[in-house]
């Protein structure tokens, strides 16, 4: 089980970026990780949270937006065909002018976040933030992010619903959970199954043939609302298609029992009717072929006695698949459905920047300057994190964890280079070799 308070947000994206090295490859990098694309290379990575709002809604996402509007910026070119054309997960970047096209804002970003960072720590002795105001950016600062800020847009973005395909696979749901039973197009006792090729595209339709020469596709057993009637079907070889048609026409056959066939009987089912009848011609059988043949096996008195328990089980959902069915009826009728989401839209990369900068800074989760290296560690939420800000609100120290590595390093060396600077020290190394090598 995860533990809640370890799943933390990954890093700020303005953080982040001012981080970064700015070859060509760091950048792809850095676009995969916008895109939540990297290889996974830790646990602590895997218990990142990933936001619904990305998963849903691909380049209308703040996150894939801001990826896809630094690609375009690095590709000098806006148009949005070009973006899907040549854009790909793993190796984005097809231009060596990531340096020279980022280096500015990159510096314009650390200067932002340098300022931010002085407004903290003076406010550790002014104590204006306890006091309940903020003060986030110094004048300048202020100016440059403010101006950024007027190429963010606030908007409505659309796609198209999911929510119909949800009642599909909801209405599946419900036929196949406990019925494990459809509603047959005809209840004739004596319908046949025809199945005919288009000759030109060979695509195959199978139909249910009344007795009074009405006609109704021959229904999806198991995926009845998931895939077309009447279509997907093949006979004359021993493939999925035509294992499929000879599930199908089983569930037909039994009323719409798709429960009770196993998977050994469809195969025998299959090799006896459905593989032998030859490709280039129409497919032909009777329901009552079926029966005969499920007689045969010794079975069709089961099926007899489990009739009702199905019919019943059946019933019991119907209402409700009538209404999911209502409302998918409404939906086609209304031409379709859209989902809709507000959201503040940035028009280039270095908005988008500044966009995240605001977001983080009205959030808790602000940044904190690496005592190392000077660029900004963002809050993720973590134990760790929280710790941090802690020692950094009382004005001490912390880093980043490739930092923190390195100072201690740097402390070790500069100890020892003070121990082999003394005399004594140098001495009584000397004393230790000597007695070792005797
Ligand atoms: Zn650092």
């Amino acid at each position: 089980m995860t533990n809640p308070k370890t799943i933390t947000k990954p890093e700020t994206v303005c953080t982040r970026f001012s981080r970064l090295n700015l070859n060509p490859a760091s950048v792809g990098d850095f676009i995969d990780w916008l895109c939540g694309m990297e290889p996974i290379t830790s646990p602590i990575q895997a218990r990142t949270r990933r936001d619904s709002i990305e998963t849903l809604w691909g380049w209308n996402a703040p996150r894939q937006r801001i990826a896809k509007l630094l690609w375009q910026l690095v590709h000098d070119n806006l148009n949005d065909k070009f973006f899907h054309q040549n854009f790909s997960y793993g190796n984005p970047i097809r231009t060596h002018n990531t340096e020279a096209v980022l280096a500015p804002i990159q510096e314009r970003m650390r200067w932002v976040l340098e300022g931010a960072f002085y407004r903290q720590s003076a406010d550790r002795q002014i104590g204006q933030g306890n006091w309940g105001e903020c003060w986030w950016l110094p004048e300048e600062q202020t100016n440059y992010v403010r101006k950024q800020l007027q190429d963010v847009a606030v908007n409505i973005v659309q796609q198209q619903s999911d929510y119909d395909e949800w009642l599909r696979f909801y209405l599946n749901a419900l036929v196949s959970k406990d019925a494990k039973s459809i509603e047959i197009p005809c209840r004739d006792k004596d319908r046949t199954y025809v199945g005919v090729r288009n000759p030109l595209t060979s695509a195959c339709v199978v139909n249910v043939l009344g007795h009074d020469g009405k006609e109704f596709h021959l229904r999806q057993c198991s995926r009845a609302y998931l895939e077309a009637n009447g279509t997907g079907f093949e006979w004359g070889y021993g493939g999925g298609g035509p294992y499929l048609l000879a599930e199908c026409l089983l569930t037909d056959a039994l009323d719409g029992d798709f429960g009770f066939c196993d998977q050994q009987m469809i195969v025998e089912f299959r090799a006896e009717f459905v593989e032998t009848n030859p490709r280039n011609e129409d497919f032909r059988i009777s329901r009552l072929q079926i029966l005969k043949w499920i007689q045969q096996r010794g079975v069709l008195d089961t099926w007899k006695e489990r009739r009702s328990r199905v019919t019943i089980a059946r019933r019991a959902v119907s209402s409700e698949v009538r209404g999911a069915l209502n409302r998918l009826q409404h939906i086609k009728r209304a031409g379709g459905l859209q989902a809709q989401r507000f959201d503040l839209v940035p028009s280039t990369f270095e908005a988008a920047l500044c966009l995240d900068l605001m977001q983080m800074l009205e959030s808790s989760d602000y940044a904190m300057q690496c005592s190392r290296c000077k660029l900004p560690i963002s809050h993720d939420g973590s134990l760790r994190s929280n710790h941090q800000r802690a020692r950094a609100q009382r004005g001490q120290p912390v880093y980043h964890e490739e930092c923190r590595l390195e100072q201690a390093r740097v402390r070790k060396k500069l100890y020892w280079r003070r121990k082999t600077s003394s005399k004594e020290f140098r001495e009584s190394e000397k004393q230790r070799a000597r007695l070792n090598r005797t």
